[in-house]
């Protein structure tokens, strides 16, 4: 069997869902289970309508509650012709709605939102379109079941980053699929979203339904996890950054890893991992173009050459520089920067180390004044914001000794803070002002990426993307 995800620009709206269905149709033989996002921006509607509700908005909650029901509805009556299948579908967009009016309500009374009640306004993005998605299949006589993850997608209780508990997850989702696939109906679940042992529902981080899906592949012994988006694939760098990135035919599960964590939105990091488990190949396709060759992810032998593959980056970091106030033995003085980090829940970027100091790169949103509270009993701590992460991302960059200067040369007016390289084989990070992060990126990828060719890694694409 293979998994199809599908983002949320591949869902938003009747033609997008029109399409969906078209490929999935296409693949019925592999006996695909279907997983999707809420349609493009539900899930920041509804962020924001939790927000505006504890801010005492409900006004503006409700507002912006109605026009995302009007679209849902908007594109039911679009493509869903069956009267009974309209109606069913439309009953379930009222009672979502009014339950969201309820949770408005409730938060603009409490005037907080909790993890755990975002959660439940989350939900029903990917609640809603994939009973669209499931209801659009039937529609074009394709038998699909809709499974709530309800059933099945069991997290721990770490509400808006829940984790998945995957020896509960395959157990039930086994037992629910079976019969389906015996009778050749596709499953259709949600992205995103799991539920706790208690039954409250979860989310698993932002941009996580590419995670539900390979969470889903593994569970389920995949072939194949597709990931369906709007791109190529994954590209040499952001295509809204750089004028002209080249595809990436193949690229390694760390390299995949590296790369989405250091900022390549196209996966959602923690994808790579269920599937290197089961060693899943991932393919990235675009759903605009389904007949084009995507972007393998898969296990690699052991490349011997050196190949930037692509550039990445990650905005608003900050840079602790921690210097202990004692000479204590330099492992204990380690052991407490690394516990308060622990205690905060946070994990540094990248980490320098030199003799006494003791560098750290956050997110500058993590609660960066209660971790240097914590810090200031053990050390002295500046705070040196502003900066971003440039991240090169390739196999076998550590063995290449010309590498740094032909990253540093193209850069060599450009204020560099910190460096990391030699920890990971597959990429080279480092910090500069977040103000040059664009300009550098699109300074590296023109070094490295404007003369490849056609060859076994990458693809010249026909129509590149106008960066904003
Ligand atoms: P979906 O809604 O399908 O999950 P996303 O918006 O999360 O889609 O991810 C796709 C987007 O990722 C692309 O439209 C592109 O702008 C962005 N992106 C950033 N870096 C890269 C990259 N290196 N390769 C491809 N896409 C990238
Ligand atoms: N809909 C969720 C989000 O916007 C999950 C996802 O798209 O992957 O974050
Ligand atoms: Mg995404």
């Amino acid at each position: 069997m293979i998994v199809m995800k599908f983002g949320g620009t591949s869902t938003q709206d009747a033609a997008a869902i029109a399409n969906v269905v078209k490929i999935v149709k296409s693949r019925l033989s592999m006996r695909p289970m279907v997983v999707v996002s809420a349609i493009a921006q539900a899930t920041n509607v509804l962020e924001r309508a939790g927000k505006l509700a504890s801010e005492n908005k409900s006004d503006s909650a409700l507002n912006i509650l109605q026009q995302l029901s009007d679209r849902h509805v908007g594109i039911i009556n679009n493509m869903i012709e069956d009267s009974q299948r309209r109606d069913v579908l439309i009953n379930i967009i009222e009672i979502s709605f009014n339950e969201l009016r309820d949770l408005v309500k409730g938060v603009s009374i409490l005037r907080e939102l909790t993890p755990r009640t975002l959660d439940s306004f989350y939900c029903y993005g990917e609640l809603l379109s994939s009973r669209i998605v499931a209801a659009a299949l039937q529609e074009a006589n394709i038998d699909s079941w809709w499974i709530d993850t309800k059933d099945f997608m069991i997290t721990d209780e770490n509400f808006t980053r829940a984790m998945p508990m995957i020896e509960y997850v395959e157990d039930r989702l086994k037992a629910i699929v079976k019969p389906l696939f015996e009778n050749n109906i596709v499953p259709v679940t949600q992205g995103f979203i799991g539920v706790t042992t208690a039954g409250r529902r979860t989310t698993m981080g932002r941009e996580s339904s590419d995670y539900s899906a390979s969470v889903v592949g593994c569970a389920l012994n995949a072939d194949d996890i597709q990931i369906w988006t709007d791109v190529d694939g994954v590209l040499t760098a952001d295509p809204t950054v750089v004028p002209e990135p080249k595809k990436i035919k193949l690229l390694s599960f760390e390299e995949a890893f590296d790369l989405s964590y250091f900022g390549a939105k196209v996966l959602h990091p923690n994808t790579m991992l269920p599937a290197i488990e089961k060693n899943i190949p991932i393919h990235i396709y675009n759903s605009q173009k389904p007949t084009l060759s995507g972007t393998l992810v898969a296990k690699q032998t052991d490349a011997k050459d050196t190949i930037p593959k692509s550039v990445a980056y990650k905005r608003n970091v900050l840079i602790l520089n921690i210097v202990p106030k004692k000479r204590y033995g330099q492992y204990i003085f380690w052991e407490h920067v690394n516990n308060v980090l622990t205690k905060h829940d946070v994990a540094s970027h990248m980490t320098a180390t030199s003799e006494y100091n003791y560098s750290v790169v956050l997110d500058a949103k993590d609660n960066i004044s209660a971790i240097v509270h914590d810090l200031n009993t053990i050390g002295t701590v500046s705070v040196i914001e502003g900066k971003g992460i440039v991240c090169l991302v390739g196999s076998n960059l550590r063995q290449s000794p010309g590498l740094l200067d032909k990253i540093f040369h193209s850069i060599i007016d450009v204020g560099v803070e910190m460096i990391t390289f030699g920890p990971s084989k597959s990429n080279i990070s480092f910090i500069v002002e977040d103000n040059d992060v664009l300009d550098v990126v699109r300074r590296i990828h023109n070094n490295f990426f404007s003369v490849v060719k056609d060859d076994d890694i990458f693809e010249i694409l026909e129509h590149h993307h106008t960066p904003e």
